[in-house]
């Protein structure tokens, strides 16, 4: 049974609640979505996952945003 690989790491980003760079852990996660409105099928997307290790804010970001 392996592991599930997850890739995460972490960077200095703009921290909104701390109002300065803080570091952020970031992961990325692949959600499917069924109800979107947009599509009415369902789709695989790409989020990236922030945690300000400062705060512990945490935001989700979709990447491919058309
Ligand atoms: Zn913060």
């Amino acid at each position: 049974m392996a592991a599930k690989e997850r890739s995460s790491q972490t960077m200095n980003e703009w921290c909104m609640t701390c109002d300065r760079e803080t570091e952020h852990a970031v992961s990325l996660e692949i959600r499917t979505e069924g109800s979107n409105p947009k599509t009415d099928h369902y789709s695989r997307e790409p989020y990236r996952l922030t945690r300000c290790l400062g705060c512990g804010e945490r935001r989700s970001q979709r990447m491919n945003n058309a």
